[in-house]
């Protein structure tokens, strides 16, 4: 962070200097919720926990160096008192994080939006824009209100990149987080049926992710759009942004293309990049077919930033896996591989998931391991039987339906005529890795994938530990 005395984070806060605490003395970062992570010169934001109460950790904090705290509750410790509460200090956090970034001229915010791959696809840019210069990125998907300013508050002089992940939970909310950490570039990767159940449709989805195009700079200012040109919806984003805009995508007009996609025998996408009249191969390390569209709207970004096409395949073709449980590949000893996608499920991920399945079982016997897909909203059952017919019939051998809720992937499977009564639904993970271990033969591979609250993980685990 950039260094600011007590005083004047108290004026842009809004918080009152309270207790033993000094005007002149400066906070230098880190500024932290868990007292855990507070270090020398750094802020602690104490907030009210479903459990604990961060005030508690007040004087923890300073102990551990932290010059001052931000709260709502008078502590002993040296304090930017709030009035108000939690609210009170999260909208103080914001501006501070808005005051910073002000100051900051040398550093580029990007945001990338959509309804999957965002953590993916936030983390290949950081990879990839390391190589231009410092970047910060938020571990995982630390994606809201009190994520984004810790994240852009770590930035300071010699940031040159802040890669966002940037989630709507409803209208307003992008366009609210786009005021605390305003990027210059934004990308939406994709609108899907994701959290159909908060929003009702997808036009109300398609309108909360396009406040990220909304809130960029004019063309004359550097804003750039970067929009998926094979989502009609992202597409349509063009018409409510005044930044420039540079489509990727599949799509023969698209600016930043792939050509000639396949996957190899584990799922890592090679393809021919095209943009500004050059074509350049590409080999992704990372795995499935959905990696294509991220990787060309971290091109299309980087491109931007000013890297030359040839930079761009190299760091594309680098970049590993970095959030846990995302299409994460474990090869085992007998040549069996499993794709660990658990971290979370929606109809589009699911299809992107199976679709990676299909082309690997062109070379490789391939089994599938989904668990329920939450957040639908009404039309739930139908899009699990959905999915079932898709896994039936993109050729996988075994598909396995784990715990009530996922049945109706196994019901829409099981009502496939070529398929009938082949799909099982078990109990628990346990259940699953055990089926699956009978059906298994060598070098075999094995995806396994449902919502986070389906904790499909245990699957993968198990499976890597019977080895
Ligand atoms: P969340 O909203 O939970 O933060 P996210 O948008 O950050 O999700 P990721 O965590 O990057 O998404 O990816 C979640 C899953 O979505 C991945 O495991 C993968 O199966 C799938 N996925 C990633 N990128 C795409 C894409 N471009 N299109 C469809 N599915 C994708
Ligand atoms: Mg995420």
């Amino acid at each position: 962070m950039i260094a600011l005395t007590l005083d004047r984070i108290a004026e842009i806060t809004q918080s009152r200097i309270y207790g033993s605490a000094q005007s002149s003395e400066q906070v230098t970062g880190p500024v932290v919720v868990d007292s855990r992570e507070a270090a020398p010169g750094g802020l602690f934001v104490a907030l009210g926990g479903e459990r604990v109460d961060g005030h508690d950790f007040a004087d923890a904090a300073v102990a551990a160096g932290a010059t001052a705290v931000l709260g709502s509750q008078p502590v002993t410790a040296p304090q930017l008192l709030v009035d108000g509460g939690d609210a009170e200090v999260v909208a103080a956090l914001g501006r501070l994080a808005r005051a910073v970034v002000r100051e900051l001229s040398g550093t580029d915010i990007i945001g990338v939006t959509g309804s999957s791959g965002k953590t993916t696809t936030k983390d290949l840019l950081a990879q990839v824009l390391e190589r231009l210069g410092p970047t910060i990125a938020p571990a995982g998907s630390y994606n809201n209100e009190i994520g984004h300013p810790l994240t852009v508050l770590r930035a300071d002089e010699d940031t040159r990149f802040v890669a966002l992940e940037v989630a709507a939970r409803g209208i307003g909310h992008i366009a609210h987080l786009c005021s605390i950490a305003p990027p210059r570039i934004g990308a939406v990767l994709n609108v899907g049926t994701a959290h159909m159940g908060e929003f009702g449709s997808r036009e109300a989805i398609a309108r909360a992710k396009g406040e990220l195009v909304e809130a960029l700079p004019d063309s004359g200012a550097g804003g750039v759009a970067v929009l998926n040109a094979d989502d009609d919806a992202v597409a349509a984003m063009a018409s409510r942004t005044r930044a420039r805009v540079v489509t990727f995508g599949l799509a023969q007009d698209a600016a930043v293309r792939a050509t000639g996609v396949r996957l190899d025998a584990v799922g890592r996408a090679h393809f021919t990049l095209e943009m500004a009249g050059r074509s350049v191969p590409v080999r992704l390390a990372l795995v499935g077919a959905h990696q294509v569209h991220n990787a060309l709207a971290v091109a299309a970004v980087a491109a931007e930033c000013g890297m030359g096409i040839e930079d761009i395949a190299e760091a594309l073709g680098a970049a590993g896996p970095v959030s846990r449980w995302r299409m994460e590949v474990t090869e085992l000893a007998d040549g069996v591989t499993v794709v660990n996608d658990a971290y979370n499920a929606n109809p589009e991920s699911m299809a992107a998931a199976l679709e990676t399945l299909r082309t690997i079982g062109e070379q490789r016997r391939c089994h599938a391991v989904l668990g329920h897909m939450a957040e639908l909203g009404d039309g739930g059952r139908a899009e699990h039987e959905r999915i079932g017919r898709l896994a039936a019939t993109n050729g996988v051998a075994t598909l396995l339906a784990v715990g009530e809720e996922a049945a109706p992937i196994a019901d829409g499977a099981n009502g496939v005529p070529a398929w009938r009564g082949k799909s099982l639904t078990v109990s628990d993970a346990a259940e699953a890795a055990a089926a699956l271990r009978e059906r298994m033969r060598p070098k075999d591979v094995v995806l396994v994938k449902g919502s986070r609250v389906a904790g499909l993980e245990k699957v993968a685990e198990q499976l890597i530990a019977m080895e």
